[in-house]
């Protein structure tokens, strides 16, 4: 056994149903959805210390002044991507790679980026230990998207974003949606663009939720 995996015990695989059940009287129906999410054990994500409050309906710090997003906020936003097997995903925001891990489970290739070098350094070697080696990592700045890879399906952004940036409104194949939370401040709308054919975008608001900010250019190494 690899010492670095956490234990998934019966307890834990019980607080994950119990989630799952929350997240099902909140308003998250999507079958496919709640099934990844019971899947992937979000203690695995946490500090061994912390382990009692992961599967509580709440953000938690995971270093680097970053979070953890809420179980419900992870819900909402993977069943606004609406998945298909095989679809190629870029994500903003890596944080824990606990989203990117559900993705992953739902048959995505996911590309994702992070600004901070410590979360980028400890998600490139945990999540292949975890068993999705799958998972692309990049240490970046996701106002620029990920060219190389482009184009994508769908994108989400996990951070605030002051305004839409325009390479990743770019690097969407036709038809791709992109699911990001829109405002400077405390709140933002939940927001999805559709690249139509004639490359015009169909936008519609979804409610006010609560991300740290999209910040500029990565961090230094630190
Ligand atoms: N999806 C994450 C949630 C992370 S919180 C999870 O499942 O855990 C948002 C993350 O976005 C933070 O880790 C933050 O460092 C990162 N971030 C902020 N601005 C960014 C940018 N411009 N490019 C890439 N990552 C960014």
């Amino acid at each position: 056994m690899n010492p670095a995996i956490p234990l998934d015990s019966y307890r834990h695989k019980g607080l994950r149903k119990l989630l799952i059940q929350n997240l099902r009287k909140k308003g998250i129906l999507e079958e496919q959805v709640l099934a990844a999410m019971e899947k992937v054990p979000r203690h695995f994500f946490f500090d061994s210390s912390f382990l009692e409050y992961a599967y509580e309906d709440n953000p938690f710090p995971i270093g680097a002044g970053q979070t953890i997003s809420q179980p419900y906020t992870v819900a909402f936003q993977t069943q606004l991507l609406q998945i298909k097997k095989g679809e190629k995903i870029l994500e903003i925001g890596t944080g824990s790679g606990y989203q990117a891990c559900i993705l992953a489970v739902l048959g995505a290739k996911v590309f994702t980026i992070e600004r901070q070098k410590s979360l980028f350094d400890k998600t490139n070697k945990f999540l292949p230990s975890l068993g999705f080696s799958s998972v692309k990592t990049f240490y970046g700045d996701g106002y620029k998207g990920l060219p190389a890879f482009a184009p994508y399906d769908k994108m989400i952004v996990t951070a605030a974003a002051p305004f839409i940036p325009d390479p990743l409104l770019d690097q969407l194949k036709p038809e791709g949606i992109l699911v990001i939370p829109l405002g400077a401040h405390d709140v933002q709308t939940m927001t999805t663009l559709r690249k139509l054919s004639d490359g015009s975008f169909e936008r519609q608001e979804h409610g006010a939720f609560r991300f740290v900010p999209m910040l500029e250019n990565r961090s230094k190494g630190i």
